[in-house]
Parts: C-alpha cells; structure tokens; sequence
C-alpha cells in the first residue's frame, strides 16, 4: 500500500486537513469489509518517517485537523503520537479528530486530557456501521458488544456508518443516521464499494440510498457522505 494519498484539506463541510498515517495494524481485524487494515507496519522508524512526510504537509489553515490510521489511534507508534502532537503545537491546531475502535474506549478519557493540556479538543470518532446490533455483529463482526446507542456514544463524538450493504432498506440506511444524529455530534456515513473482502457492495441499496436518502442530508453541515471511501481526498484514489 505504498501509493496511498496521505493528505488532504476538505473545505466544505467542517473545513479541515487530513493525514492518512501510518501504525502498527489494527488489533481487531474481524469487520468483514475491511481490508484498509492491510496499510501498517511493525517498524516503528519506518512507520515514523511516512508519517513525518505527511505531517510536513500540514498547515493549520484551519486549525483543524484529522488524523486517520487505518485502524485506531491508540495502534500508532509513541513516537508518531509525539509528533502528531509536535504539529498541533506548531500549527496551532485546536481540533483534533481522530478514530478508535470500541475496544479502546476506556482509554480515551486519558488521551482526550493529554491533549487538552496542550489546548487541543479532541474529537473522537467510532465506526459504528449500523445501530441494528444484530446486524452489525453477525453480519459485519465489528466488535461492539453493547446495543443502546446511548451507551456507544459515552466516550465517542462522532459515528462512521456503512450503507449500500445487501439487507438494508431506506427505512433502516435513514433510522441509522437518526440514530446517529441524535446521540454524536457529527455522523460519517460510507458507501461499500468492491475492495479485497468477499463482502460486495449491493448496487440496489447504493441506489436506494443516493435517491431517497442523500438529497436530504448531503447539505446537512453535521453529515459527512463518501459515496466513494476516496472523497475525502485520502487512501487508494
Ligand atoms: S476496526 Fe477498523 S481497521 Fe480494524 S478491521 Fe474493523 S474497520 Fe478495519
């Protein structure tokens, strides 16, 4: 995966930068449509010198930044973790996003105070997929064990859902993003599209979703809308 995009600015909703780095691996690995997990490595300086190349990229145009890592934030490197912090200092960053599995959560009152002593608010983000509980873990592993969305949201401020999956209907794609609305701050939803796994997109539901579900919430400033998982300007473009 060496010819990954790893940074990007997205200017219309919630304007800010992005940098795809570069960790350890997901320690999860299970959801069943994934294979961006494939993009890491156990060496550590190697791992170091990718993400000081996109880090150097970073402006703070925005004051805002999000860092992705295919996978969660707590699988990064110290050493990335430092500079990740090295940048929000030097750039004035004041608005950290990152992403974390469900299985870190009880670590993330520690990271968010970490940063707040250097005046940065983080904004933490959990793929979710679906609230459908039953769904999401049978049908896509994702790891989640506890079914109130309340309860999912405790320690998390924004929500990733996956739409345009065999099964779903325009009833379940909109409860989804209700659900997600009403419990974080902000809501990511992505479309499957055909990757390495043997879960395939369902062209049905795609369409479904772009005609009955997009048109309203594509200007909503709290969803962000991947109909491709390269919109944002980062990963295999
Ligand atoms: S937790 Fe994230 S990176 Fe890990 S397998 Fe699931 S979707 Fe992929």
């Amino acid at each position: 995966m060496a010819d990954l995009t790893r940074y990007s600015v997205i200017d219309d909703k919630n304007p800010r930068e992005i940098a795809l780095l570069r960790g350890r691996g997901c320690t999860w690995r299970r959801c069943r449509f994934c294979d961006y997990h494939l993009d890491c490595s156990k060496d550590e300086q190697d791992n170091l010198a990718v993400n000081r190349a996109v880090l150097g990229q970073v402006t703070g145009v925005f004051g805002r930044l999000e860092v992705i890592n295919s996978g969660s934030f707590f699988e990064l490197d110290s050493s990335s973790i430092a500079l990740v912090e090295q940048v929000c200092r030097e750039k004035s960053i004041r608005d950290l996003h990152v992403e974390s599995h469900w299985v870190y959560r009880t670590r993330i009152p520690a990271l968010r105070a970490r940063f707040e002593t250097l005046g940065v608010h983080l904004h933490v983000k959990i793929g979710v997929e679906s609230f459908d509980a039953n769904f999401r873990e049978r049908v896509l592993d994702k790891g989640i064990d506890e079914t109130d969305p309340a309860a999912i949201a405790e320690q998390f401020d924004e929500c990733c859902l996956l739409f345009g999956l065999s099964g779903q209907t325009a009833l379940s794609m909109l409860s989804d993003i209700q659900t997600g609305l009403a419990h974080f701050d902000r809501v990511c939803v992505n479309l499957m599209v055909e990757n390495a796994t043997d879960v395939r997109p369902d062209a049905d539901v795609h369409q479904l979703f772009v005609r009955e579900i997009y048109p309203r919430f594509k200007d909503d400033p709290r969803v962000d809308i991947l109909l491709n998982n390269t919109d944002f300007g980062v990963g295999g473009l």
